[in-house]
């Protein structure tokens, strides 16, 4: 997509957004009426997300030549996942300690603790197992994306090994490369009109369901603390961009596009495909965009980790339960991991939590008090996931040479 195509489309998406809001909160009738738009749009974007991971991986791994060098890709990408990461969870633990948003909440009226322990097994899934899963296209047809990216990195590690038979396999999975990117630059350009009815049909579901303004402000320092953290993390990731990735705001531009997909969707990885395609844009290189952004759709994300100790330490204010440092340190390590276990989809972090607060003993019964607003902060930390995949491609990219030293191969790649 050319540059000015991205400009205008920006805007599309972002009136968009605005327009989806507006009509939400006036005609919350005819907005959820519409919501049958964003759900089109929300459809023809997972669609591409299957293939779009097999060919992505696939040529990305190949693309490295050489199994050792994958191994050291790998180590960067997955310490910047850590380490980003663990700062978030630090930052979400500064803020609430420092807003204390649950002191003071009244904790009466009937919490939802069936849903809470219907996904109690759900939390408990071993993050092992969901790497080896029997069977593949099982996993591919319920969206589980860590087993068929873990199986895609494999073959293609493989295919570097077989010489010669390997070649013609690799070329297919680079043409198939190829033309699935095309269809997600296609696929863009419908998503002002998309993302305007999946911002609608939720705020006009959320104003008919009931009084949004009385749940927002019913835990409003909840949000207020959420969003401040939300709000410091995506700078210390612009700082991360700036000085180790070395670029700067034209690179939150061209990411802009992908970031208001994520908060439209409120899912990591239906916005795959336009990240990769963004921070291809954006001139990251092909190498680094396959490997690190579908990888990290899945197991970065930095948003959800912050929310997580914030809402952990929410529930513990709320219920009047002390939590000193030790207990915090349980949270520390819990979020971080509740995070990585989190699927890419809405709404997944709140699930995870049940990890963090069976950790520390705090009652599930507690996520009743989140129910309410979790949608709405779920756009937002989703868009910064999001960011912080994209921050980590750019990362990668910047120490790329110094793994793969191949000029020339390079410079034909990144053209
Ligand atoms: N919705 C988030 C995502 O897709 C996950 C979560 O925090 O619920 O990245």
């Amino acid at each position: 997509m050319n540059h000015q195509h991205a400009k205008i489309l920006l805007w599309l998406i972002a009136s968009g957004v605005v327009l989806g809001a507006l009509l939400g909160w006036y005609a919350p009738e005819t907005a959820v009426s519409l919501g049958v738009i964003g759900k089109l749009f929300l459809n023809a974007l997972k669609m591409l997300i299957i293939p779009l991971i097999f060919a992505a991986v696939i040529s990305g791994i190949t693309a490295l030549g050489d199994i050792r060098k994958l191994g050291r890709i790998g180590g960067i990408t997955v310490s910047y996942y850590l380490i980003t990461t663990g700062i978030a969870v630090f930052i979400g633990l500064i803020v609430v300690n420092f807003f204390q948003p649950g002191a003071g909440i009244d904790i009466g009226g009937g919490f939802l603790a069936e849903r809470v322990e219907a996904n109690q097994d759900k939390a408990a899934t071993d993050i092992l197992f969901e790497l080896f899963h029997p069977n593949l296209v099982q996993a591919a047809s319920e969206t589980k994306l860590l087993p068929v990216i873990f199986f895609a990195i494999l073959l293609g590690a493989a295919l570097t090994t077989v010489g010669h038979s390997g070649e013609s396999t690799i070329g297919f999975f680079n043409g198939l490369n190829d033309a699935m990117m095309k269809l997600v630059i296609w696929l863009m350009y419908t998503a002002p009109v998309g993302i305007f009815g999946l911002v609608a049909g939720r705020l006009g579901t959320a104003r008919i369901e009931g009084d949004f303004v009385a749940e927002i402000t019913a835990v409003g320092m909840h949000v207020v603390t959420v969003l401040s953290g939300l709000g410091i993390h995506f700078i210390i990731l612009f700082l991360v961009l700036v000085f180790l990735a070395r670029r700067g705001l034209p690179y939150l531009v061209s990411l802009m596009r992908a970031l208001l997909t994520a908060f439209g969707t409120a899912s990591s990885s239906a916005t795959l495909p336009l990240t990769m395609e963004c921070a291809r844009e954006a001139g990251v290189d092909q190498r680094a965009v396959r490997f690190v952004i579908p990888l990290g759709s899945t197991l970065n994300m930095n948003g959800t980790a912050l929310y997580e100790a914030c809402a952990a330490m929410f529930i513990a204010q709320a219920y009047g339960v002390p939590l000193g440092v030790e207990a915090q340190l349980i949270i520390f390590v819990t979020a971080t991991l509740a995070a990585v276990g989190a699927a890419g989809i809405p709404e997944a972090g709140l699930v995870t939590l049940v990890i963090v607060l069976n950790a520390v003993g705090l009652p599930l019964e507690g996520i009743g008090l989140l129910l309410a607003v979790d949608w709405f902060l779920d756009r937002f930390r989703t868009s910064i996931n999001v960011w912080g995949d994209a921050v980590g491609a750019a990362v990668v990219h910047r120490f790329l040479p110094e793994i793969v030293e191949e000029p020339d191969a390079m410079r034909e790649f990144a053209s």
